[in-house]
């Protein structure tokens, strides 16, 4: 994933636009909700200025997105990715949006990115870019107002960093100002393995509602990064079967099953694992194995109209954010292929995000059994409640995740007079 290559993001605003507006007029809103609810609220954009290692000041730009307050502060990831947009990060708040709608979250949601390569940086430049982006957004954010959390190529080292950077403005230690911090530092228990935790349940659940058994299943996992290779530990310990694994480099497939220990220890930190293989499928390739889930957990538009076609997987669980084109996913759904959506997917991250900030908020904290039992709770009771509605009104998984995600801030709106 070069500085080179287009935007991943093309279109996925308008495509997450176009299912929420006919979301909301299955509920029964009209166009005026639609009008409210299609972007971020607020969209700040800021430039960094950051000394580099060589002694010259690089200026970055970010972005955070705020989506909704309606019901409560913004919350959502920041990503250091170069091909970060103002459209990608909007969608992304979007996103959120549903996502804390599903769980019943009281927040809306939130995005932030900036637009850097921090694999080609040092930990002091990405350190100083961090510091410099709470700076740059410290106005609009708060435990309050707006509360950040890792994302794409980012982590709890960076979380840690923002926080104190964001206590050193207030003057007094704030750990509610973010989550996806280490632990020490008032993290959650369980956060770090949530998402993959939250997606080995969606599989696990959706499974077994097509009367298929966790063990044995065939899994391809696209992406070995954070998410990715917790949730092949998750899946491998629960005796289902990783065939697939991929990352930056390529993929390798064994439809005997990877040994996932040997993987896990062997890879750095950026999740790359698969340059230890001298035969590579190339990411073409490796989607189009065949398998009995499909999970891609990289980045947007993976699975689009070109390649759609190829794909074998009986199941795709979006692990990633827009993963699956709308386009392509509405053709899945005809040929039968279950795809569970990324805002149900995937919320696992934000629900303990949220279970991290109450903790902070009441200042007494949860054992890990604790946290994993909360998920759980949430996590089955929203896949049920999605595929089961989509099953008897016959509509995609998707258009139901975001029935149920976005009702919550059009009744809001309504009844603070927004609309
Ligand atoms: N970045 C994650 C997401 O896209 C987690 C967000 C959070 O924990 O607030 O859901």
């Amino acid at each position: 994933m070069g500085a080179n290559q287009p935007p991943l993001s093309e279109g996925v605003l308008e495509s997450t636009q176009k299912v929420v507006h006919e979301a909301l007029e299955r509920l029964g809103y009209g166009e005026g909700y639609f009008e409210l609810l299609k972007e971020p609220l607020r969209l700040l954009t800021v430039r960094i200025p950051v000394r580099m290692d060589d002694g010259q000041v690089k200026v970055f730009t970010g972005y955070r997105a705020q989506h909704t307050d309606a019901v409560g502060p913004t919350k959502g990831g920041i990503r250091f990715h170069p091909s970060v947009t103002a459209e990608e990060v909007s969608a992304l708040s979007l996103w959120m949006t549903l996502k804390c709608g599903i769980f019943d979250l009281p927040y809306g949601g939130g995005k932030g990115g900036i637009i850097c390569d921090p694999r080609t940086m040092s930990l002091g430049e990405v350190e100083r870019l961090a510091r410099g982006y709470v700076r740059a957004i410290s106005q609009i954010v708060g435990p309050n107002k707006d509360i950040p959390a890792p994302d794409v190529y980012t982590n709890a080292q960076i979380m840690a960093w923002m926080l104190d950077e964001y206590s050193r403005i207030r003057e007094y230690d704030s750990p509610g100002f973010i989550t996806g911090k280490p632990l020490v530092l008032g993290g959650s228990q369980g956060r770090e393995k949530a998402t993959s935790f939250g997606v080995a349940i969606s599989i696990r659940e959706a499974a077994k509602l097509q009367g298929l058994n966790i063990q044995g299943l065939k899994v391809c996992i696209q992406g070995f990064g954070n998410v990715g290779s917790h949730l092949a530990e998750i899946l491998d310990q629960w005796g289902a079967t990783i065939v697939g694994i991929s990352d930056v480099h390529g993929g390798i497939f064994d439809e005997k099953g990877l040994d996932v220990p040997y993987l896990l220890d062997r890879r750095d930190s950026f999740g790359s694992v698969t340059n230890l293989f001298s035969k590579r499928l190339s990411n073409a390739e490796f989607l189009m194995q065949p398998c009995d889930v499909l999970v891609p957990a990289a980045l947007e538009n993976q699975i689009t109209n070109e390649n759609v076609g190829d794909i074998r997987a009986k199941m795709i669980v979006e692990a990633a954010n827009g993963p699956t084109s709308l386009e392509a996913s509405e053709k899945l759904h005809e040929r039968g292929v279950l795809v569970v959506p990324d805002v149900l997917a995937n919320a696992g991250g934000v629900t303990v995000s949220y279970f991290e900030w109450v903790q902070n908020n009441q200042g007494y904290y949860w054992t890990e059994e604790e946290v994993n039992r909360k998920l759980e709770d949430k996590m089955v009771e929203a896949v049920h409640k999605v595929l089961n509605m989509a099953k008897s009104r016959s509509i995609t998984p998707r258009l139901a995740a975001y029935m149920v995600g976005v009702q919550k801030y059009a009744e809001a709106s309504r009844l603070r007079g927004w609309v």
